[in-house]
């Protein structure tokens, strides 16, 4: 097995203690900006992680997970039948992995382009209900990093709020590694002026999906309603 590694499950206890340290950055930084700490939800990242880390997780009172890879993806959503797991896909969406996604997730935070989020719209079945979906935005114009450009937000977020089978939440970014604290703020404003403009548009949007291990007090602060969070609650990853 790839993912998990049974003669060495993270310990329980390191987990609890990890989560009531990120629980205490989102009340830190919620209370900073003024804000309702229940206005913030944590979305666990459980790349790289065995189903034995999500099962702990989930006993912690966690819900909502978050997968990059498809393939890593699929056998620990088939492993978790009928729990309380919500799933959301946040990694680098290829067109010929689109079905499995609108199949088997309740989000995606990383849609970058109109195509995309036809064949999801397309796909979703019908049997489930529509698939929450934000659109990422190269906020830092990081060319490493995917994402729509910033200009580009509103025609995209127009043409995809017209889709069936979609519901449009919102705007998602993720900042280049090391970005100082000033820049951060900067670019996680940047996306809070652009939900807002599409708001002032119509749009129904409620959704920021940013911020992670290393810059989700900035995020909050600025407006996140979605922290994805990885190292901070599970340790690092495995290379
Ligand atoms: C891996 C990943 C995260 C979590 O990163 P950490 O730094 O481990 O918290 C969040 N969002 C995306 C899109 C990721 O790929």
């Amino acid at each position: 097995m790839l993912l998990s590694n049974p003669q060495n499950p993270p310990p329980a206890d390191d987990f609890a203690a990890r989560l009531h340290n990120v629980r205490e950055r989102i009340a830190q930084a919620a209370a900073t900006a003024g804000r309702d700490v229940h206005s913030v939800t944590l979305l666990a990242v459980t790349k790289g992680q065995a189903v034995a880390g999500i099962r702990a997780a989930m006993a912690m009172g966690l819900t909502q997970f978050g997968e990059n890879y498809i393939d890593e993806a699929l056998p620990k959503i088939q492993a978790l039948p009928g729990s309380a797991a919500q799933w959301h896909f946040i990694g680098r969406l290829q067109a010929n992995k689109t079905r499995l996604v609108a199949e088997n997730f309740c989000w995606v935070h990383s849609v970058d382009r109109l195509r995309t989020a036809e064949r999801l719209a397309t796909q979703r079945p019908a049997r489930m209900p529509a698939l929450n979906v934000c659109v990422q935005v190269r906020i830092a114009d990081d060319p490493a990093k995917g994402g729509v450009a910033p200009d580009a937000v509103p025609a995209l977020l127009h043409a995809i709020g017209a889709l069936p089978r979609l519901q449009l939440r919102g705007l998602m970014c993720m900042l280049p590694h090391g970005t100082p604290e000033a820049g951060q703020h900067r670019a996680f404003a940047a996306l809070h002026a652009l939900l807002e403009a599409g708001r002032q548009d119509g749009l129904a949007l409620d959704t920021l999906s940013m911020g992670m291990s290393a810059d989700m007090d900035a995020a909050i602060t600025e407006g996140a309603t979605i922290v994805r969070i990885g190292t901070a609650l599970f340790g690092p990853r495995a290379p």
